[in-house]
């Protein structure tokens, strides 16, 4: 089978990786490679996980699935440990994915709000998803223009200006969606104050703050989650992709005054919170309490920093743990993401000039001291170095 059978979504990929182990991935041909970019911060814990695989396995021989018109042992249990994690207090909405995550949280901020008050405002740069509303709601207007009309009722202001957030209120605003670091928008975390002055707007405005924590989320910053870098608690947060390490899972939590705006019909999916994927998150979760993975990806982060910091050719470093943009030379990140690939680092360009690294959360010292040494030859290749 050609991947032209595909949808032409993606540019042909160049790599067709067969196997993974940790932060070791291998190609078709057997070439091995380290990677820094884990699915774009999926497998925080590596890949093939053995917990994790184990659990998936002996789920697969006991119960795949069952509708949500009945229960099932699993999901419960992994939303009152993501209840706990969040400080309490909330209820959870499992969905398969970041953007039916955040539609779970749109729509519960719509039936919050009641009639009249449906307007989310978000950041310009953000990203929340590819469904209509959650496209919307992407501060990115180059990606909506060849969607329109889209669903009404998202609104944009400046990333990290608050000023400008404030000027986009009025009544029909019931609340501000943001992520607590913005990942595809170019890992850029805002100023230490932003978040604090956002939470005092939505207290002063009756809004739900809510966080998107796709990417941020469980670790991946140092913390459990990226806005407890800030000092806030939101109403609404949203998670996925490291949930399932690479099992399709996302869940959407709430204080249980907000979630309880939902009743019986209100929303609903056939896959969220089934027992396999459940039973991975429940792993995952476990594996992650059990050895402090948010601690493990602070030092580890600490460390793939400094080393970047000092890197020639690298101008500046930024985000929080393991979420880090690289800012490289005017044109530099597309050349250097491919000369990586072909000597056997995966990372990704998030902008023209910054390549992000976003290795498991478990990734080790000699690990990162190699995929440094790799960017660093071939940032020397590129300036005719080598
Ligand atoms: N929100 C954020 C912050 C993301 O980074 C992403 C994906 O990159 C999404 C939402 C969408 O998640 P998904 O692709 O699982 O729908």
């Amino acid at each position: 089978m050609t991947s032209s059978v595909l949808m032409p979504t993606y540019a042909p990929p160049t790599v067709t990786f067969v196997r993974g182990e940790g932060t070791v991935l291998w190609d078709d041909g057997g070439k091995r490679y380290l990677d820094f970019l884990s699915g774009l911060a999926v497998t925080s814990l590596g890949h093939a996980h053995p917990l994790v695989a184990d659990a998936l396995s002996a789920q697969a021989r006991t119960l795949w699935h069952v509708s949500n018109l009945f229960g099932n042992a699993l999901a419960p249990e992994v939303a009152a440990t993501l209840d706990r994690l969040l400080g309490g207090g909330g209820r959870v909405f499992f969905a398969n994915s970041g953007a039916e995550a955040n539609e779970c949280a749109l729509k519960l901020a719509r039936k919050w709000g009641g009639r009249g008050r449906y307007v989310v405002v978000s950041a310009y740069g953000s990203f929340h998803g590819r469904t209509l509303a959650t496209l919307h709601a992407t501060g990115q207007p180059q990606k909506h223009e060849a969607f329109q009309p889209l669903p009404e009722g998202f609104r944009h202001a400046a990333w990290d200006d608050i000023e400008d957030l404030a000027r986009m209120i009025d009544p029909s605003v019931v609340g501000v969606l943001l992520e607590p670091v913005q990942g595809e928008g170019g890992v850029r975390a805002p100023s230490p104050e932003y978040l604090a002055a956002v939470r005092r707007l939505c207290d002063e405005r009756g809004m739900l703050m809510i966080m998107d924590e796709v990417q941020t989320g469980l670790g991946r910053t140092g913390r459990w989650f990226g806005f407890e870098h800030f000092g806030v608690r939101p109403d609404v947060v949203t998670l996925a992709k490291a949930l399932g390490n690479g099992m399709p899972i996302g869940a959407c939590w709430a204080r249980a005054d907000v979630a309880d705006a939902f009743a019986p019909g209100d929303h609903a999916t056939t896959f969220g919170g089934q027992p396999l994927a459940t039973s991975a998150a429940r792993a995952v979760l476990a594996v992650m309490e059990e050895e402090n993975v948010p601690a493990l990806a602070a030092a580890a982060g600490a460390r793939l920093r400094s080393a970047l910091e000092a890197t020639p050719g690298i101008s500046g470093v930024r985000g929080l743990g393991l979420l880090l943009a690289a800012e490289l030379e005017e044109g530099e990140a597309k050349r250097a993401q491919a000369r990586l690939l072909e000597v056997g680092l995966v990372v990704n360009a998030v902008t023209d000039t910054a390549l992000r690294l976003a290795p498991s959360l478990l990734v080790s010292d000699a690990e990162i001291d190699e995929a440094v040494a790799m960017i660093a030859t071939v940032l020397a290749e590129g300036r005719g170095e080598s």
